[in-house]
C-alpha cells in the first residue's frame, strides 16, 4: 500500500485470492453448521429484537453501533425494524455462560474472557436449536445472541482514525445476529465476506446482502423477485417442518485481528476462514 510495487503486488494477490475454508472436525451433516440457515423464529414478528448497548461505550461508539444495526433495516427499505438499540446494559465479566441471560447486548469488554482467544476482535455468540440434523432442511432456530467487542487488546475507531472501524465490524456481526452465514464469493460484493480488513470501511449492506436478508425473512418488495427466489420457498419450508434430530448449539463467530474468522460450535472449532496474506 505504500509503494507502487506493493500496490501492484497487493492487487495481484487480492484478485487471485479466495478465503480458504478449513474444516476442523467432521460433522454429522453435509453442511458445516456455520453454513446453515439460521433465523429468529416467528419471522418478521420476532422484530424488533431488543439489543442493549453497554454503558462503557462512549457516545460516538454508541452512535456507530446503532447506525450499523439500523443499516440492516435500511437494507430492507425499513419494512422491518430489526433492532431496538435504545436500551443500555452494564458490562459483564469473564464467564461466557453468563451471557445466556434474559438480555441481549453489544458489550465493550475491557477485560476479555480467558475462554476466548486474545486475537479475536469481536465475537458474536448465538444460542439456538439446531433442527432436522442431517436432513436437507437442517437449520438453526436462534433464541439468544450477544456481540462482544475486544477493547482489552484492540482499539476501534468511529471516524476513520487509527484502529478497526467499529461500524464495519458491527455491521458484519449484526448480520450474524440476524442469522446470516458467510458469503465467500468475493469481498466488495457482500458485507458477510468472512474477513474484515483493518484498512477498509464497509458500512452499508450491499445488493447481495439485501437479497439475503429479505429472503431469510420473506420481506417482499425489497428485491427483484427473480433474485429473491433463492430461498423464499426453501426458507418457508425450513421454518415449518420439524422432523429430525435436534440439539442446542452455541455458535461463536470469532473475527480475528488478521482478518480471518474462526467459528466454534459447542466449544469446538469447526471452520476457519483464512484470510490470505497480503
Ligand atoms: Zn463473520
Amino acid at each position: 500500500m505504500k509503494t507502487l510495487l506493493l500496490i501492484t503486488l497487493s492487487i495481484l494477490v487480492t484478485v487471485s485470492c479466495q478465503p480458504e475454508e478449513t474444516e476442523l472436525s467432521s460433522s454429522r451433516s453435509q453442511k458445516s453448521v456455520s453454513e446453515l440457515d439460521a433465523y429468529w423464529p416467528a419471522g418478521q414478528a420476532a422484530f424488533p429484537l431488543e439489543v442493549d448497548i453497554s454503558t462503557s461505550f462512549d457516545n460516538n461508539e454508541t452512535d456507530s453501533i446503532r447506525t450499523s444495526a439500523d443499516s440492516w433495516s435500511d437494507a430492507v427499505d425499513n419494512r422491518v425494524n430489526f433492532f431496538d438499540t435504545t436500551g443500555t446494559i452494564t458490562e459483564k465479566g469473564g464467564s461466557l455462560g453468563s451471557y445466556q441471560d434474559g438480555r441481549m447486548g453489544v458489550y465493550k469488554l475491557t477485560s476479555w474472557p480467558s475462554a476466548l482467544p486474545n486475537l479475536a476482535l469481536a465475537v458474536t455468540q448465538i444460542f439456538g436449536l439446531r433442527k432436522n440434523i442431517g436432513k436437507s432442511n437442517e437449520s438453526i432456530e436462534i433464541s439468544h445472541a450477544d456481540i462482544l467487542v475486544n477493547y482489552d487488546y484492540f482499539s476501534f475507531s468511529t471516524n476513520g482514525g487509527g484502529g478497526y472501524d467499529l461500524e464495519t465490524v458491527l455491521l458484519h456481526e449484526f448480520g450474524h445476529f440476524l442469522g446470516l452465514a458467510h458469503d465467500n464469493s468475493s469481498q466488495g460484493t457482500t458485507v458477510m465476506y468472512p474477513s474484515v480488513s483493518r484498512h477498509n470501511s464497509n458500512r452499508t449492506p450491499l445488493q447481495k446482502d439485501k437479497v439475503a436478508i429479505a429472503s431469510l425473512y420473506n420481506i417482499g418488495g425489497v428485491v427483484q423477485a427473480a433474485t429473491a427466489q433463492r430461498s423464499i420457498a426453501a426458507i418457508g419450508k425450513v421454518h415449518e417442518e420439524d422432523q429430525g434430530d435436534t440439539e442446542w448449539v452455541v455458535i461463536q463467530f470469532e473475527l480475528r485481528a488478521d482478518g480471518s474468522e474462526w467459528i466454534k460450535v459447542n466449544d469446538k472449532y469447526v471452520q476457519q476462514n483464512k484470510k490470505c496474506k497480503h
